[in-house]
């Protein structure tokens, strides 16, 4: 058996491993990256870039929707051509993928298409498409191989062959109602959406609210701009069985009701891709929730393997793997940056889209923190009434006596570009005075936390 030997082997390139090995390679050493077939990674490929280049077009959809409320006549009957919306979301992917590519080869890397699997530490098999075999060694390495959807094992499910975040995205035409099983933030995205789109929605979630992870009265607010766009909610239910018969799914539910629908998207969740790739030889172990175990400085229990990205347990967004390598970078090279305390903003892109970033009012009251909440409807702003977009609402957690924003959830127009504001504020540690005193171009949304945190809006 030959080995090839690399100073770094990759295997997967998500966001953390691709960005290393080009980084690494571009300085001269000698790197292989083993991805099975997405260049670019999911990201690009299946997740973040093509459903917002969707969202996007749903809306524009709404918007032209709404053209004579701004004065302009003419596109009365706006509607979808899901040929067109699918031609320009793969012309956006493709563009990336092969600036990707380029991008890859360029740094000198041995970009190596196959199925990499461990067969001893520090050492793959990769098996390409055509059957051709390679065997891969690095002085250092690092697994990225990210998450699946998970399709749950109700009865019949399997059967029904769901659409997954994955498969939804190769529809040649839009179902006339889909039922989506999951309230988290894949499902909601999905279900804002296509309902702009024209296509009947229900929506279950088994919990009592959508969105689990944020306040109630967040997660309210966003399923009551949901519920305006037509998606039915149905919360507090479980689906028990599912079938299929003459073209529509049935879901049966465990209050004993029962929704049908032309389609059905499974959303509840994702599951890291481990299976397969020989971890036991490698000496990798993995933790209780089947994430590849690592360490505050993302080792893995192998001597000179690290891990990143959703396998490693980090929060599951593109940024916080970028971050990952970031971190990877410095802690090959001997470094120890930790992943402790890091300050991971996100966004829930359903219309009008929700900017995260700190603690939620509860996670700061069971820590047990003194707090304010400011809160304010989004059309305090006068910005928003300029664009004539009124849905939402801003809500802030401020700390008694030191006066720091401990977090913000921001619902409204634009708010995956003022969350970073607040992230910036947070990261310089600026109290909210200092945020509400600056001085904020007029009139932008990022102006409005000028009142969110003015005594109107703030309780005392
Ligand atoms: C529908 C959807 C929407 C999302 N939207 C957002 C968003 O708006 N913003 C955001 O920040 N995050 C979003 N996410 C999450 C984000 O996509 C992930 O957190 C991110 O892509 C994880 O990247 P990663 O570095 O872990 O690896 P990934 O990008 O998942 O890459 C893993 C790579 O490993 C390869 N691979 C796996 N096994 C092997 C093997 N044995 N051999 C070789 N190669 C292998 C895979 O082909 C893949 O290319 C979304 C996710 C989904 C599903």
């Amino acid at each position: 058996m030959d080995i090839e030997d690399f100073d770094l082997l990759v295997i997967g390139g998500g966001k953390a491993g691709k960005s290393l090995a080009m980084d690494w390679a571009g300085a001269g050493q000698r790197v292989a990256m083993v991805e099975r077939g997405m260049i670019g990674g999911t990201c690009i490929n299946v997740a973040c870039i093509p459903t917002k280049t969707l969202v996007n077009s749903a809306r524009l959809l709404a918007l032209t929707r709404r053209a004579t409320e701004f004065g302009i006549t003419g596109a009365e009957t706006p509607a979808i051509d899901l040929t067109l919306l699918r031609e320009r979301k793969e012309s956006v992917v493709s563009t990336m993928v092969a600036g990707q590519r380029k991008s890859f080869l360029d740094s000198g890397m041995d970009l190596v298409i196959g199925q990499a699997r461990f067969i001893a530490p520090r050492t793959v098999q990769v098996t390409g498409d055509d059957g051709t075999l390679r065997t891969l060694r690095g002085t250092k390495v690092v697994i990225n191989t990210g998450m699946v959807p998970f399709v749950p094992d109700i009865p019949g499910m399997r059967a029904v062959t769901p659409l997954t975040s994955t498969t939804i995205l190769e529809l040649e035409s839009l179902p006339a109602s889909i039922v989506i099983v999951g309230g988290g933030y894949i499902g909601c995205e999905f279900a804002s959406m296509l309902s702009i789109m024209g296509v009947a929605v229900t929506l279950l979630q088994r919990g009592p609210s959508l969105l689990p992870r944020e306040d109630a009265d967040v997660a309210a607010a966003v399923a009551t701009a949901m519920k305006n766009d037509g998606v039915t909610i149905r919360l507090g239910v479980e689906a028990t069985s599912v079938s299929r018969a003459s073209g529509s799914v049935s879901v049966q539910l465990s209050d004993g009701s029962e929704v049908s629908a032309g389609d059905i998207l499974v959303a509840v969740g994702r599951v890291p891709v481990t299976d397969g790739l020989g971890l036991d030889a490698a000496g990798v172990e993995l933790n209780d929730r089947a994430l590849v175990k690592v360490d505050e400085f993302l080792q893995t229990t192998a001597d000179g393997v690290w891990a990143a990205g959703d396998v490693a347990g980090s929060p599951q967004f593109t940024h916080a793997s970028w971050n990952d390598f970031r971190i990877l970078k410095s802690n090959l090279a001997g470094g120890s940056w930790s992943t402790r305390g890091r300050l991971i903003p996100y966004c829930v892109f359903t219309t009008p889209e929700l900017g995260r970033v700190g603690m939620s009012e509860s996670e700061a009251r069971a820590a047990g923190r003194e707090i304010r909440i400011a809160s304010m409807p989004v059309a305090a702003i006068p910005r928003a009434r300029t664009v004539g977009e009124l849905a939402g609402h801003w809500k802030a957690v401020v700390e008694r006596g030191t006066d720091l924003i401990l977090g913000v959830s921001l619902l409204g127009h634009e708010s995956s570009e003022v969350i970073a504001v607040v992230q910036m504020a947070m990261l310089g540690g600026l109290t909210y005075q200092q945020l509400r005193d600056a001085v904020i171009a007029h009139p932008t949304m990022s102006e409005g936390l000028q009142l969110l945190f003015s005594d109107a809006f703030l309780e005392q």
